[in-house]
């Protein structure tokens, strides 16, 4: 096999998502796949859905075309709002889309009447991380402007925390959510099918609190894909922390000095050379992946193995008493950063590991 690869282990990605699926099914809460560091896999789409997770979201409508003609059977939700250049094939292929603006509402309405077809939209709305959403104080008057508009269809409203600003999904904003569900319900005289608290970040919330209020959905990528939430970065039990694998190929193997010689200017990425104490003589190996390829800050390497930097093309790490030869392979698990540039990255094999 060739590397660098990532091995993504499908039978673990599905034992993520059941058991997601499963544990917020109990609080009466439904799963949305999130697919977007995935490049559409039509594999992961299969394997999530076969999972029990009935709705994929994702944040590039590239992606959902690729699922979409890949015959992936799932309900898809665009969870970026749409860029108006692109409604066209937002209508097309997205039965669902997450919105903020006025204008794009407009232009979703034009298209869907034009292709004849119903659209369905969730209503983002700024709970205090400040990205997307709709303020909660203009709400009532979005939803009235949308509900003039022809071929959409108000699916729910929904919120995105702890994302730009790291703002903690807690008692006090999900419960400010459940009351706008319930104001704008009363107010227009219809009912929500969709009330989506968040994202990966909500897990400890959902699976803690006393009472969900009106909150039946949440979307998850990191929590499947990786095992692990995004709060604290601590492993959820139960879970598969190493479903994905970055392996790569190593390229030279020496002993080193562990300190450089002659006079210090920038290194290739800008920094300076990594102030380590002299530990005399290492062991150093070149693995041949690097900023190209992923995000080397966010490789946990095997025990024994320690990364000591990178550049375009080479990472650098002192192996200590595991001698690697040239040509042996060293096998890493990355964070979501790491991840999707690694997925991402036209140099990085992508290799789908199942057992049946
Ligand atoms: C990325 C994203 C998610 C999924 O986030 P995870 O932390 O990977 O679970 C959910 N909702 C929106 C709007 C997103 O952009």
């Amino acid at each position: 096999m060739s590397a660098p690869r990532l091995e993504i282990d499908l039978d673990k990605l599905h034992h993520n998502a059941h058991t997601l699926v499963a544990r917020l099914g109990a609080r009466g809460i439904s799963v949305t796949g999130v697919t977007k560091a995935m490049m559409g896999s039509p594999e992961i789409a299969y394997t999530l859905f076969s999972a029990g997770v009935n709705t994929l979201g994702d944040s590039r409508i590239s992606n959902i075309e690729t699922m979409r003609l890949a015959g992936a059977a799932a309900t898809m939700s665009l969870i970026r709002s749409p860029m108006l250049s692109q409604v066209e094939r937002v209508v097309r292929y997205a039965d669902i889309s997450f919105n903020s603006e006025p204008a794009l509402l407009r232009a979703l309405s034009n298209e869907a009447q034009r292709l004849n077809r119903r659209h369905g939209v969730v209503l983002m709305v700024e709970l205090g991380d400040l990205r997307e959403g709709i303020m909660p104080g203009d709400l009532e008057q979005s939803v009235r402007e949308l509900l003039y508009l022809p071929n959409l269809v108000l699916k729910g409203l929904g919120t995105n925390l702890a994302c730009r600003s790291g703002v903690t999904p807690d008692e006090r904003n999900m419960a400010e959510l459940s009351a706008l569900a319930d104001t704008i319900e009363a107010k227009f005289g219809l009912s929500l099918d969709i009330v989506s608290g968040g994202n990966s970040a909500n897990l400890a919330w959902a699976l803690g609190c006393r009472d969900v209020g009106r909150i039946n959905n949440l979307r998850l990528g990191e929590a499947i894909l990786l095992g692990c939430e995004p709060l604290h970065r601590q492993s959820i039990e139960g879970l598969h922390t190493d479903a994905i694998t970055l392996v790569a190929e190593v390229i030279e193997s020496k002993v080193k000095p562990s300190q450089p010689w002659g006079e210090l200017g920038q290194s290739a990425f800008g920094t300076g050379a990594p102030a380590t104490t002299d530990t005399g003589h290492i062991t150093q190996a070149i693995l041949a992946i690097g900023e190209q390829d992923t995000d080397p800050q966010g490789l946990h390497p095997p025990d024994g193995i320690k990364i000591l930097g990178a550049s375009s093309d080479h990472l650098i790490v002192n192996t200590g008493s595991c001698y690697q030869p040239v040509g042996s392979e060293v096998r890493f698990r990355p964070n979501y950063s790491a991840m999707v540039r690694a997925m991402t990255s036209p140099y990085v094999e992508k290799v789908m590991v199942e057992r049946g």
